[in-house]
């Protein structure tokens, strides 16, 4: 059984690829600043989802009503 903390997420650094906390603004093994377009996350299941549910009620309402 694993117990790995979840609560605090890690991500490889991009410039050393040493295991850093995603928040920080530094990595503190190599000293590269870090920012958010350095890490391209995948968009939430649950955007996509409001987002194709607010096309399809675009779609139905422009041709219902
Ligand atoms: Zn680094």
């Amino acid at each position: 059984m694993y117990e790995d903390d979840e609560d605090d997420y890690q991500i490889p650094c991009p410039k050393c690829g040493k295991e850093i906390y995603e928040d920080v603004d530094q990595c503190p093994y190599c000293r590269e600043f870090l920012s958010s377009s350095d890490f391209k996350r995948p968009t939430p299941a649950w955007i996509v989802v409001i987002v194709v549910l607010t096309i399809i009620s675009f779609l139905l309402a422009s041709c219902c009503f």
